[in-house]
């Protein structure tokens, strides 16, 4: 049994979207943050920076022994191989992975914060969250009323879109 849950949003808004979301899922197991769900797939409007295009997003829950600093280094890793580059500020991006929430951890380090500082005000982290884990919280409140206040304007799930989940060869989450 893994000792540690954390919740990582994932979102792309160049190329082929979906299949930038899906090349993360894939990525995820063989670096040690094991799939526990991923949610449905929601298109969303750009949120701050430049004008940009639509992007796709979904939150996957995780099971890993990696620590937080860790877990960081592994998603920029698998932006990397998804031909992330680092250009405009909030800009578009073939893949976006940030880690929402560890366990209950609080992390104030200068290369990163849990709970993700943005999370609360965000209906594309919040709702697919709520999707996932109903009785989720942050410290601003539980997920789902967050995700109710904020409403589902500019957030539309694609029922015509989604990722799977390959499970663990032996059936175990480790
Ligand atoms: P936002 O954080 O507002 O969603 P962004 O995802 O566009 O913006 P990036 O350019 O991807 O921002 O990341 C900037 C830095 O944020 C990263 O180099 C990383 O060190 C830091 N960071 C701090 N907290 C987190 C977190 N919880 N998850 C991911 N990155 C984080
Ligand atoms: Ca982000
Ligand atoms: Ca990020």
């Amino acid at each position: 049994m893994s000792a540690h849950r954390g919740v990582i949003s994932l979102g792309s808004n160049l190329g082929d979207r979906l299949a930038h979301l899906q090349s993360a899922v894939d990525a995820l197991a063989p670096c040690g943050l094991h799939p526990l769900v991923v949610s449905s797939v929601y298109e969303t409007d750009p949120v701050g920076g430049p004008e940009q295009g639509a992007f796709l997003n979904a939150v996957a829950l995780i099971a890993t022994d990696l620590d937080p600093l860790e877990v960081l280094a592994i998603c920029q890793d698998i932006e990397a191989r998804n031909n992330r580059l680092r250009e405009v500020h909030w800009g578009p991006r073939t893949l976006d992975l940030d880690i929402i929430a560890m366990d209950d951890l609080r992390v104030d380090d200068p290369i990163l914060t849990l709970p993700h500082p943005r999370a609360a005000e965000r209906a594309f982290v919040c709702i697919p969250w709520a999707e996932v884990d109903p009785d989720a919280r942050l410290p601003e409140g539980l997920v789902r009323d967050l995700a109710e206040v904020l409403g589902d304007g500019g957030v539309h799930r694609r029922r015509d879109l989604s990722l799977t989940m390959t499970p663990a060869a032996d059936g175990r989450i480790r």
